[in-house]
């Protein structure tokens, strides 16, 4: 029997891909760099539907069938370039190496270009939702040609998680579109996390709630429009106890938070594309400053205000549900916005609304909240920011005062909250009629005669500040 298509790399993530292609009644040929790893797949998941192993990859690319399609599972990096370099001259044109680790796009660019030179379809993937969702039903975003989606995006499709009926997968655009999408996922998962952990800060050590009322307050937001999976999986850790210590288990984790690089990956291509992914940027930045232990000893001693509580835990809670939604609102409005940047600098097409909708389900950040994007998409597919949509407006408006007031009150008890502060920030910037960008592009002109442009005529201006001060057209 033929294969439908091939894995390659049976980690985690490439078995239970594999298994949930086999489980769909895909035959999947399977192969991993170390033989015993094919084996044990077999071996312990052979049942679940018809798995052809391979010991080279040249058995695998002859189990599958023309034009034959392999998933390339591997570490992300070197070893994804030496698994294509293996595979590639063993392939025809028209067959298709689809990469689902998570590449760099600018890596997928590169690799599309080489392959497509030999007439093989890169398809560069991002998948999101860990190995459950690897398993149950991902979120895939996949780029490549749109010929190649034809031929692969239904498999993928049958494959990916479902909301309402609908798939979880769709295709961006072309080349790095895929996994670029993917970066601005876990970009956004980010500013998501951090600003949870600021709630979490603020009911803690604000409001004097215990970890265990705290999974409460979380459990009872997750039924409301905060609805979503990381918000779900944060009362759980909260009201969890640590088996040993009987402590709540989150006291006992160290606070040091890690990053693998997708985080940073979505900061330094903001920068470069000159989006203020401000909440993004705060989240890695919070996480860097947690693993710095020497610089936090050097400062534990530095005063702090004199401690005072918000007087009502209660409608403290509130205030900081509707400064999480304001904050989360904003975070994602940067997030799009980096994606219709991204898909403008590299012509890439890709359709904001449908990242929503790819997002429902599978990944990390799901959420009900994405239901909302959608829907301001549709209404306006070129809107400039999500901010601007009514519904969203609406919302800000709804919880300015709160958020205003859990900011003040993050700064006045010496809590950080910077996700909520610049989130706060971004949108009054936004909002502000004039902003002083007007005297640092006047310093600029005063100390590099860099020239400015007026409110009241055309053309380019500067002042000759050393000498007389008079103003001269350039
Ligand atoms: P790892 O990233 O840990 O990679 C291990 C796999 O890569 C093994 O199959 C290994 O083979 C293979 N490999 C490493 N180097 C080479 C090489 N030079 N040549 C051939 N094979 C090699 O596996 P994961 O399953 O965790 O992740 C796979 C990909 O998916 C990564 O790119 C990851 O970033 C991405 N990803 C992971 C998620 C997760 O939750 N883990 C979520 C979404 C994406 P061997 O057994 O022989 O060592």
């Amino acid at each position: 029997q033929e294969a439908s298509i091939g894995v390659t790399g049976l980690a985690v993530m490439g078995r239970n891909l594999a298994r949930n292609l086999a489980r769909h009644g895909h035959p999947v040929a399977v192969h991993n760099r170390t033989a015993a790893r094919t084996e044990e797949l077999v071996a312990e998941f052979g049942h679940e539907g018809t798995f052809i192993p391979a010991k080279t990859p040249r058995e695998l690319v002859a189990a599958l069938r023309r034009p034959r399609r392999l998933i390339v599972m591997v570490k992300a990096g070197a070893p994804t370039d030496a698994v294509i370099a293996e595979f590639a001259p063993l392939l025809e044109p028209g067959d298709m190496i689809v990469d689902g680790g998570n590449a760099h796009f600018s890596d997928t660019r590169r690799r599309e270009r080489w392959l497509r030179e030999h007439g093989i379809h890169f398809v560069g993937t991002g998948i999101s939702g860990g190995e459950e969702g690897a398993l149950h039903g991902p979120s895939i975003m996949p780029g490549g040609s749109a010929e190649s989606y034809r031929e692969l995006g239904p498999l993928l499709e049958d494959i990916a998680a479902k909301v309402d009926g609908v798939p979880c997968c769709t295709h961006v655009g072309p080349d790095g579109a895929g996994h670029f999408v993917k970066m601005v996922h876990n970009g956004i998962e980010y500013a998501d996390m951090q600003l949870i952990g600021e709630a979490y800060d603020l009911l803690r050590h604000g409001a004097g709630l215990a970890p265990s009322e705290i999974a409460e307050v979380f459990a009872a937001w997750n039924r409301g429009r905060l609805e979503s999976y990381l918000i779900e999986i944060t009362a759980q850790v909260l009201a969890h106890t640590d088996p040993a210590t009987g402590r709540p288990f989150v006291d006992v984790v160290l606070d040091r938070a890690e990053q693998k690089g997708t985080g940073r990956w979505t900061v330094q291509t903001a920068l470069e594309l000159g989006v203020p992914v401000s909440g993004i940027a705060e989240a890695v930045f919070a996480r860097a400053l947690s693993g710095h232990a020497a610089l936090r000893r050097a400062a534990r001693a530095l005063p702090g205000p004199r401690p005072s509580r918000p007087a009502d835990a209660g409608s403290f809670a509130d205030e900081v549900e509707k400064a999480l939604y304001a904050s989360k609102i904003v975070a994602y409005a940067q997030g799009f916005h980096q994606i219709q940047a991204g898909s403008a600098e590299y012509g890439w097409n890709i359709d904001p609304g449908a990242m929503a909708t790819i997002w429902r389900g599978g990944c990390i950040i799901r959420a009900r909240f994405l239901d909302r994007i959608r829907a301001a998409y549709a209404a306006d597919p070129a809107t400039p920011t999500l901010l601007a949509d009514e519904y969203f407006a609406q919302a800000l408006g709804d919880a300015q005062d709160a958020w205003r007031k859990v900011v003040a009150t993050a700064a006045h008890l010496g809590i950080p909250a910077p996700g909520f502060a610049t989130a706060l920030s971004y949108y009054d910037a936004l909002r502000a009629e004039r902003l002083p960008a007007a005297l640092t592009q006047a310093q600029r002109d005063f100390f590099g005669a860099h020239t400015y442009r007026r409110v009241d005529r055309e053309g380019s201006y500067h002042t000759r500040w050393a000498g007389d001060r008079a103003e001269i057209a350039v």
